[in-house]
């Protein structure tokens, strides 16, 4: 192992002596300060294997919180000052290059186990002390009853010499005799105390079975017990104890004093309890962590019948701009303000706030109407985001996004519920954020599969996965088919049909979406081609295909030489395919995007404008643009099923249809429910239509089976 200053050793060795350095004056050892760094070294060289482990292993902190104690590191200040060291230089001189945040994590967790190991440690030294001078006391007993009287010279000396507290009463409950010890812990004299009566000790943090345990040993039942007590002192302050209490009997057996043993443990909980509240809070907001909110929760969660729980999960809307724009101390101010108005809302009993990190926090509702509650503590949520906050200076806008899960208690797993909560407020992202949404099981599980169908997506493709379904498009003047529209579907094994909404989008974000686009093309094609050769002659020409392009297939440099391949190949008229692509896709769209199109426009390839009329339409810009059919929206289709149409929309339609028809283009129109529907875009001009009405997307057969009913009918 190297031992350069600068190698692995050598910066062990200088966490190791920062340690003792911290440590060594409040440690009551007789060793030098080298010689205790020597001790501390293996320590050391335990935690910062610990730190980089590959899991994580609280026994070596616990080890080493119990090493302290071994090494006479037993004054709480040891231990607090142990952990600030820890704390500071443990990932710092034992990191290496580590991940930072995993370190931080996994130096935190590895505290907590010393604090654990340090207390458990201490805890047990003192009951093996307690039962060394019972031990003494007890070997002493056929002279403790004269001992009361007369003075016995080595009960006497252990006695009053000891540091621990020692009372002797009668199986009543008088005090007969206390050492000093006692005396100075109860901040009374031995004349206070002596006369008084056990039984009047009582106190509210008693634990159930001590006064239990004390009848049973007054009663001759039992030899000793022990148990953590309080007291108060008269000063009305509480004294809390590790309390052994043992039986002491004559020579012929018989029953007759009871001592108690007391070690003070006051300072000590004092720091547990602070040990506690930082590992539950966190540092920046002084709020409850992630760790305290998962304990809350799994508490209500486990509540009986009729109770319920709601929880609102929220995220601030853009506070990574702030961070990245006015640093990051404006930030955490910005979390701090943040944290005290949400705490300022959940303030009623069973209600709490937590910071789970960053710039997500959750308030939690209980109690069986949460369904309301709930609702309340979302709102006052939003109403505390909406004044501006000021940070040097600036007036800063705050808004949030709140996914909100209720529900009743023992049905779900935390995990479940905080795992829902977070796709909701996902969604409430998605919906433009500044608002709160309810959590939906049917949403969870789209979310649910989102994951698993991403993953399955790119073997679909070759395991045969996807199918196409055809959905005719007919003439509205003579309701002949004229075509179809190929839609894809995905047979997932555990899933069933998937329809596009589901899968399209994954596609597209992965880059699949060119193989498949691909695939659906060269299917759509082949089909047209069967359908031509089945229907021989077709006086109304050949059925047209149209299939559906992606935004991401337009960019793909390899869409013409590919469309253009597949139609040589299948020997279709390329004037028998028509290319959808949305409206969307094609706002702003500059040349060389649309060069692509327009040369196979030029071959004679339609281009269709998908779902007309809900983006932002140019209708100026469609001059620009190589296409030759306008394919009208399902929501233009939709206003005409009240009867009478609103006229506006008709007004609209009947533009439409007329500026479309001048610049030479064909109007179809998409979501044909009703034979009305029908008859009332037909008046208005259009051209051909698709929906249910006609057929919905099925097999390719059914469609040769209509164009062959139109046909001969
Ligand atoms: P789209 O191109 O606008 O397709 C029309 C959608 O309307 C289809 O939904 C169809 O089933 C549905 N539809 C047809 N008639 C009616 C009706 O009368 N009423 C109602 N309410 N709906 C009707 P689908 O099959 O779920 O397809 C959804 C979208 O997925 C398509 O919208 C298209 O944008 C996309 N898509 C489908 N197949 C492909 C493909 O192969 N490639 C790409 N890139 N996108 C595809
Ligand atoms: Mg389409
Ligand atoms: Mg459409």
């Amino acid at each position: 192992m190297s031992a350069e200053p600068d190698g692995p050793e050598g910066r062990l060795r200088r966490f190791a002596t920062i340690w003792s350095r911290a440590v060594y004056p409040v440690t009551s050892t007789a060793a030098t300060r080298p010689e205790f760094e020597e001790r501390l070294l293996p320590v050391a060289r335990r935690l910062s294997e610990a730190l980089r482990a590959r899991s994580f292993d609280a026994e070596a902190g616990r080890d080493a919180g119990a090493a302290l104690v071994e090494a006479h590191c037993t004054d709480p200040e040891a231990l607090s000052r142990t952990l600030d060291c820890v704390d500071a230089y443990l990932v710092l001189y034992c990191g290496d290059d580590g991940d930072r945040e995993t370190l931080r994590t996994r130096s935190a967790r590895l505290q907590h186990a010393m604090a654990a190991g340090f207390a458990q440690a201490l805890r047990e030294r003192t009951l093996s002390e307690q039962e060394a001078i019972a031990k003494a006391a007890l070997e002493a007993q056929g002279v403790v009853a004269q001992a009361l009287h007369a003075t016995e010279t080595r009960f006497r000396a252990v006695f009053e010499g000891a540091a621990i507290g020692i009372g002797i009463a009668d199986l009543e409950g008088n005090v007969l005799q206390v050492n000093g010890a006692l005396s100075r812990m109860f901040g009374l004299t031995e004349q206070a105390l002596l006369g008084r009566n056990v039984r009047d000790w009582t106190h509210p943090d008693d634990a159930p079975q001590t006064w239990r345990l004390y009848e049973e040993l007054v009663n001759g039942e039992r030899e000793h017990y022990h148990v953590e007590k309080a007291f108060y002192r008269p000063d009305g302050t509480v004294l809390w104890t590790n309390l052994t209490v043992s039986l002491l009997r004559d020579a012929d057996g018989e029953a007759q004093y009871q001592l108690a043993l007391m070690e003070d443990t006051t300072e000590r909980r004092l720091l547990n309890l602070r040990l506690r509240y930082e590992a539950t809070h966190d540092a920046l907001t002084g709020l409850p962590n992630r760790t305290f909110f998962f304990e809350r929760l799994e508490k209500a969660l486990a509540a009986g019948p009729g109770q319920r729980f709601g929880l609102c999960y929220l995220d601030l809307d853009g506070f990574k701009t702030v961070n990245d724009s006015l640093g990051h101390a404006a930030g955490d101010r910005l979390l701090v303000e943040v944290a005290d108005r949400l705490q300022s809302c959940a303030t009623a009993p069973g209600e709490m706030v937590a910071r789970l990190g960053g710039d997500e926090f959750v308030a939690l509702t209980t109690g069986p109407d949460t369904r309301r509650t709930v609702d309340e503590l979302a709102g006052r949520i939003m109403n505390a985001l909406l004044a501006p906050i000021s940070i040097d200076g600036r007036e800063l806008t705050v808004r949030g996004s709140i996914g909100v899960v209720e529900g009743p208690a023992g049905e779900r797993s935390a995990a479940e519920v905080l795992r829902s909560a977070d796709i909701t407020m996902y969604r409430a992202k998605a919906a433009g954020g500044n608002r709160f949404e309810l959590a939906d099981p049917e949403a969870d599980a789209r979310a649910i599969t989102r994951h698993g169908l991403t993953t399955a997506l790119p073997t679909a493709l070759d395991r045969g996965e996807f199918f196409i379904e055809y959905q005719p498009l007919v003439h509205l003047g003579d309701g002949s088919v004229r075509g179809a529209e190929a839609l894809v579907r995905w047979l997932h094994p555990q899933h069933g049909v998937l329809s596009p909404d589901r899968f399209i989008p994954l596609a597209e974000h992965t880059g699949l979406i060119v193989p498949l686009g691909r695939w659906v093309l060269e299917q759509s094609v082949r089909q047209a081609r069967e359908w031509r050769d089945a229907n021989g002659g077709d006086a109304l020409g050949p059925l047209r295909i149209n299939v559906n392009l992606s935004p991401c297939q337009l960019t793909h440099p390899g869409l013409v030489q590919d469309t253009v391949e597949i139609l040589e190949r299948t020997g279709v008229a390329p004037d028998a395919l028509c290319l959808e692509v949305t409206e969307s896709a094609l706002i702003g769209a500059d040349d060389d995007l649309l060069k692509p199109l327009r040369r196979l426009a030029e071959m004679g390839v339609d281009i269709a404008l998908d779902d007309f009329g809900t983006g932002y339409s140019n209708l100026a810009n469609l001059r620009r643009l190589p296409v030759s059919v306008l394919k009208l929206d399902r929501s233009f289709t939709q206003s005409m099923q009240q009867f009478p149409a609103d006229p506006v929309d008709l007004k609209i339609v009947e533009g439409i249809v007329s500026l479309a028809h001048s610049l030479d283009l064909a109007v179809t129109v998409e979501g044909v429910e009703t034979g009305a529907q029908a008859e009332q875009l037909r008046i208005l001009g259009c051209d051909t239509a698709q929906g249910w009405y006609y057929a919905r997307p099925g097999p390719p057969e059914r469609l040769h089976e209509l164009a062959l009913v139109d046909a001969t009918g």
